[in-house]
């Protein structure tokens, strides 16, 4: 990555795209079909990137890596301080390119470049904390079974997984799972998502520097429909965490059956800011436009509606709207821009089409609506609706754009309908100044993070995902190692077992 630091320092746009091999088996890839696929930049029209498009032959080249990886132990059987070594050189070999990763992430998903950076850097402090996990890991041991009897638990690497990732923040949440993976001492193919996954592919060399051995962390890039389903579908691998939409993740968990693998899915959401009367309204406002707008609102946690008590909803969606209108939206490689591109022209329609749905379907447009894409550069302004029913597409389905619905409410029990009514339960945010109400509330929500005056916030400590149609399983923390491992029972008879016949 040394060779391309310069390019990432001076912010230019490279001169013809950067190319970057798979990688299996601790070494660059080339891949049975030679085909190489460029990606253009969203923010910028011009291609930039070229990543190989793989076969499912490249697949089983790398699960067999993976599996001989795990099985001979080279990895699995290292200590937890053999292994937490790799993962904090790995963190600080991040924080050095930290430059390179950043300019790369932002030319491939179009976010702004302060946000890469601090994606960038915020990853590496994941690979510490799951340096430590390496090392806590641990099972149980029961000495209540009875004077002949010791009991323990026995916690275990799962095998090989196979990691599936979206396009929208590449590298963070592939340090979301990664580290714990590795962590627990698995072995793993990653498919990342087709659009942006240079990132990925220079982090499995920085791999390799910091130490891991050949095997462990193996690449391949492709498409989902046939990559990322032959890894679902793979008899050799053991377990599958996949990150995306609701409708992929609900075929990744139908492929998995095959060998009934280990599934964890992190899925979509439609997550509520729920604004009670008492709220301090600046904070939340401020908040709410940022619940939208960060990433271009292609955030899974991003807070796409708004449930407001009728009382405050005048004064609150005017607060918004002030803030919304100081927002930059343009060029992601200018530092001043709060917002990016959108990712691509298929989501780019999908967004504006919301949009005009939300015009047909009689809600208020109180601000934004407007977009571009001149020049192949992708841009939609951070938008806000009134008077959206509860019903309609805008408040029941992922938009997966800078797009807010607002529903007011008179009572507490309509507001915890009103947020619980959609098929998704992944995250919620709750304004209120009365600690009881906010205890009531989130006791109340179904979701798998809850915020209570604040918003998409949070450290590795924490464990995420989803309840409902938001996923199965957690990620980060404690819990996210735990993920990763299988649980094995040992009885221990202690002196001669009673006999069967006397
Ligand atoms: P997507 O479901 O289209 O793709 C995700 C990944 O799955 C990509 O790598 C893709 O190539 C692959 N894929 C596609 N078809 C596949 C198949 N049939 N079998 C296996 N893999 C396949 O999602 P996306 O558009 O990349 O990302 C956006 C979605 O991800 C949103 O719904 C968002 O909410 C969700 N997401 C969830 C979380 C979370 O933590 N809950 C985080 C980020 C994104």
């Amino acid at each position: 990555m040394r060779d391309l630091s310069e390019l990432a320092a001076s912010l230019r746009l490279p001169s013809e795209p950067v190319r970057t091999p798979m990688f299996i088996d601790g070494k660059d890839y080339a891949g049975a079909t030679g085909e190489w696929v460029s990606r253009k930049s969203p923010g910028h029209g011009v291609p930039v990137t070229a990543t190989s498009r793989a076969s499912t032959g490249d697949l089983d080249t790398a699960v067999a890596a993976a599996r001989r990886a795990f099985d001979d132990g080279r990895w699995s059987r290292l200590s937890g301080e053999q292994r937490a070594a790799v993962l904090l050189k790995t963190a600080s070999l991040i924080r050095e390119n930290a430059e390179t990763l950043a300019y790369l992430e932002t030319l491939e998903s179009g976010k702004p470049i302060g946000q890469s950076r601090g994606e960038v850097t915020a990853a590496a402090g994941i690979w510490e904390y799951a340096a430590g996990l390496a090392r806590v890991v641990h099972g149980d041991s029961h000495d209540t079974l009875g004077n002949d009897m010791f009991g323990l638990v026995v916690r275990q690497p799962v095998g090989v997984v196979g990691i599936i990732t979206p396009w929208n923040f590449p590298f963070f949440i592939l340090s979301e799972r990664l580290p714990f993976a590795l962590a627990a001492g698995c072995t793993v193919v990653v498919k990342p998502a087709e659009l942006t996954s240079t990132t990925t592919l220079k982090l499995a060399a920085l791999l390799t520097e910091a130490g891991l051995p050949d095997g462990v962390v193996n690449v391949v890039t492709g498409l989902g429909p046939v990559i990322g389903q032959a890894l679902a579908e793979h008899m050799d691998v053991d377990m599958i965490s996949f990150t995306g939409s609701t409708p992929v993740g609900r075929s990744v968990l139908t492929a998995a059956g095959c060998n009934m693998k280990k599934v964890g899915l992190e899925l979509g959401g439609k997550n509520p800011q729920m604004v009670f009367a008492d709220a301090d309204l600046d904070d939340a406002a401020d908040a709410i436009a940022f619940g939208i707008s960060f990433n271009a609102g292609q955030c899974c946690v991003s807070g796409s509606r708004l449930v407001v008590h009728r009382s405050v909803e005048e004064e609150l969606v005017e607060r918004v709207k002030a803030v919304l209108e100081k927002v930059k939206v343009g060029d992601p490689l200018d530092a001043s821009n709060h917002v990016g591109a959108i990712v691509e022209a298929r989501q780019f329609d999908k967004i504006r089409g919301y949009i005009d749905a939300g015009r047909r379907d009689g809600a208020q447009l109180v601000c934004g609506g407007t977009s571009s894409n001149e020049g192949d550069k992708l841009f939609i302004q951070p938008t806000v609706f009134r008077n959206v029913q509860p019903g309609s597409a805008l408040a029941q389905e992922e938009i997966f754009g800078p797009i807010l619905a607002v529903t007011p409410f008179d009572t507490f029990e309509q507001a915890i309908q009103l947020a619980n009514g959609v098929p998704f339960g992944l995250a919620a945010s709750i304004w209120t100044r009365d600690l009881q109400g906010a205890i009531k509330s989130f006791r109340e929500v179904q979701a798998g993070r809850i915020w209570v005056n604040c918003t998409i916030t949070g450290g590795p400590e924490m464990p995420i995902g989803g309840v409902k149609q938001s996923g199965i399983g957690r990620e980060t923390g404690r819990y996210g190692v735990e993920e990763y491992t299988e649980l094995k029972s040992v009885h221990i008879q202690l002196g001669n077992r009673p006999r069967w016949i006397a």
